[in-house]
């Protein structure tokens, strides 16, 4: 039986680097959910849909095709064919994508996606209800966490890093916004599961986290 690893944790925490050091160390299938939102966020905007207008919002999911292979060590994400690796990062995605992902037609098409790809072997898979919702019963549970302070300088620099003009307080702004947002929606909220074993990256390295994550991941499976 393929196990799971699930890897939950608000924006900035340093998740989406750490799980991918991980994945090529143990050789895991590395899954980025958030990837899968922001795909969905993009084309609605491209299409000009509001997060309320839930009708047209499942027009789009009808026949959306979102892949995300991994080329070189490097992800890489088709939208509906097409690569929009670099697009779903802009800050116009990232100021959407929380609103669309609270709609209850986009989780219902993204949840069981996200399950049906444990059939393709042991999988590492990283979001906000990886260890709730998606697979609750998951071999391994990680709840990745840091200040906010924290996690938007980390942002701000990924964003310098990738060409990405912003200021640190819209950064500041829009990570806090997400988080409400997250922590409080309806469906499938950003929370620690129960079981999950809480690691706090604030004064971590990435080599710090990765180490400490590989050192539960080892000792459960
Ligand atoms: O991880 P990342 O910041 O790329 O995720 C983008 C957005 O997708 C998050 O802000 C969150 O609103 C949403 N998301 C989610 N559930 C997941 C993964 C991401 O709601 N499992």
């Amino acid at each position: 039986m393929p196990f799971v690893v699930a890897i939950d944790g608000p924006a900035g925490t340093g998740k989406g680097t750490v799980t991918k050091i991980i994945a090529d160390r143990l050789n895991l299938i590395y899954i980025d959910t958030g990837a899968m939102y922001r795909a969905v966020a993009l084309k609605a905007l491209k299409n000009n849909i509001k997060p309320e207008e839930t009708e047209k919002i499942e027009e789009i999911l009808k026949d959306i095709s979102i892949k995300l292979n991994r080329i070189n060590e490097k992800q890489q994400i088709l939208l509906d064919g097409i690569d929009v690796t670099q697009e779903i990062r802009t800050p116009e995605v990232d100021d959407v994508v929380a609103k669309f992902a609270a709609v209850k037609q986009v989780r219902e098409k993204m949840t069981p996606l996200q399950r049906k790809m444990k059939s393709e072997g042991n999988i590492i898979m990283e979001g906000r209800d990886i260890g709730t919702v998606v697979f609750p019963d998951a071999d391994v549970k990680i709840y990745l966490d840091a200040t906010v302070e924290e996690r938007a300088k980390r942002r701000y620099k990924q964003n310098l890093e990738n060409g990405i003009k912003c200021t640190f307080e819209e950064i500041l702004t829009s990570i806090k916004e997400r988080h409400i947002l997250e922590t409080t929606r309806e469906i499938a909220p950003l929370k620690q599961a129960e079981d999950a074993i809480y690691v706090d990256s604030t004064e971590l390295s990435i080599e710090e986290v990765v180490q400490k994550i590989i050192a539960i991941i080892e000792e459960k499976i």
